[in-house]
């Protein structure tokens, strides 16, 4: 008889773990882990009004050492007049379990829990070890959960050999897709400083607007590359562009533009923003440049990692992964700089909506896969 994740996932979903409040998600968590022999780490970072909780989870010492990465925190559940239950109930109706987090990714960590329970009952004394890293920091700043965490692991000799983020990735049907990568995100915030005047006498005035157009028309003529082995070509999208000028006869002085830049491993955002300085000099702008990046791009080849991963799912789920990089950027983007990192979970259509929901029956199809790639990783 397979464990069921589905009583820990409502557990977790009982708590209101809107982030940063933790409302005893973890311990839910940390409760079901230490009788399977883990020791658990409670680690709490950021400021006084912002404190949030994570779990670092380890069982053994050897290696290979697998992590298994999620989050307990959710996204708010707006007008709960619009859920069809308490979006905190946990409510299970015709096979489907409802609330915020059931299926991002309160789910995803109670399936996990629960091929893990099945997998030490077969395996006790497998090789290597385990460990889960559970944040309270995903969906909103990012800043106190998985980064300081590894950062934590990094001094006190808990790298993993590999890890794997539980995000609901499948599109279609449980096993569809593995994410291999993120593109990598920035946004570039641009003032280009000109000499007000009169619109009839644009030689004493200096228009930014059209020193501005001069330096963006370059970036968006052409695609910054056409695309690499495993990611789409980057995108360039002016998301904003200002001039405060509510004159017809007024040349203003500033113009401002903001650019959001999805970029692929043909870039870093050190890179990207040398060339944004270029193109501002080249329309000869006086400028001010701000740039923040919330994740630069990377990959994680297919080799043995990403080979026994495939492995897995297909046997377990009988579909064979499609390797993606699609979508936003995840906590795998931390991971990526300690060691190779794979997602994989659920089918993902209903997370941050109304009504968010996962199936019963495929949360208990997502724990066998999870059982299954410890099998295929450990043993
Ligand atoms: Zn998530």
């Amino acid at each position: 008889m397979a464990a069921d994740p589905i009583p820990l996932a409502q557990a977790m979903i009982r708590c209101r773990s809107v982030t940063p409040a933790d409302d005893g998600a973890l311990d839910v968590v940390q409760r079901a882990l230490e009788p399977l022999g883990f020791t658990c780490t409670r680690l709490v970072f950021g400021p006084e009004d912002y404190r949030v909780d994570n779990l670092f989870a380890r069982r053994g010492t050897a290696g290979p050492h697998f992590c298994y990465a999620g989050h307990t925190d959710v996204v708010p559940p707006g007008d709960p007049a619009l859920w069809t239950d308490d979006p905190f109930a946990a409510a299970l109706r015709d096979g489907t379990l409802f609330g915020r987090g059931a299926c991002d990714m309160k789910g995803g960590i109670a399936a996990f829990v629960a091929g893990l329970t099945d997998y030490l009952a077969a395996h006790p004394a497998h090789p290597g070890s385990i460990s889960l890293l559970i944040t309270g920091d995903e969906e909103a700043r990012s800043v106190d959960g998985t980064a300081k965490v590894l950062e934590w692991m990094a001094a006190n000799g808990q790298v993993p050999d590999v890890a794997l983020v539980g995000e609901p990735t499948s599109r279609e049907a449980l096993g569809d897709t593995i994410k291999i990568g993120r593109r990598g995100s920035m946004n570039a915030f641009i003032t280009v400083h000109g000499i007000q005047g009169h619109s009839a006498y644009p030689a004493k005035a200096d228009n930014p607007i059209h020193r501005l157009v001069a330096a963006l028309g370059p970036l968006l003529a052409a695609p910054l590359d056409n695309g690499s082995e495993f990611f789409p070509p980057t995108t360039l999208q002016v998301t904003g562009f200002d001039v405060g000028n509510g004159a017809t006869n007024v040349i203003p002085a500033t113009a401002r533009a903001t650019l959001n830049i999805r970029f692929n491993d043909h870039h870093t955002s050190a890179s990207l923003t040398e060339r944004l300085h270029a193109a501002l000099r080249a329309a000869g702008c006086r400028y001010d440049l701000q740039v923040e990046c919330s994740g630069e791009s990377f990959v994680t080849r297919p080799g043995p990692f990403v080979d026994a991963l495939s492995r897995a799912i297909a046997r377990s789920t009988g579909v064979t992964p499609a390797l993606d990089t699609g979508g936003g950027t995840s906590d795998a983007r931390f991971i990526a700089r300690y060691c190779p990192v794979a997602e994989f979970g659920a089918v993902g259509t209903s997370l941050h909506k109304v009504d968010e929901h996962a199936s019963v029956e495929e949360l208990h199809r997502l724990a066998a896969s999870y059982r299954t790639i410890l099998e295929e990783i450990l043993i």
